[in-house]
């Protein structure tokens, strides 16, 4: 029997994925969850991105699907030089 995963097939691995689906869609992380790990902009996430490129380890546990931080869990402080040159502007 074939088990049918809803949303991103990386949802296990991923730290966004694990904190945001329990939140609300009205608060921002919720929003992007939406949008992103269930929705149509799947293969727009920048954590998949990162961790394609530079690995899963490195993804912070804070980041969301369009690469800035989840608000109010202290910014960008902490998140390695690289993975900030990767989203950044
Ligand atoms: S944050 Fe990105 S990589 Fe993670 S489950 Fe959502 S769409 Fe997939």
């Amino acid at each position: 029997m074939r088990t049918i995963v809803e949303g991103c097939e990386l949802q296990e691995g991923c730290p966004f994925f694990q904190k945001a689906k329990d939140m609300e869609e009205e608060t921002e992380a919720g929003a992007f969850f939406a949008i992103y790990c269930r929705g149509p902009k799947e293969g727009d996430c920048a954590i998949k991105s990162v961790a394609d490129e530079l690995g899963w380890d490195v993804v912070p546990d804070n980041m969301m699907p369009n690469g800035n931080p989840i608000p109010g869990t202290g910014g960008e402080e902490g998140w390695p030089d690289e993975v900030k040159r990767r989203v950044g502007p």
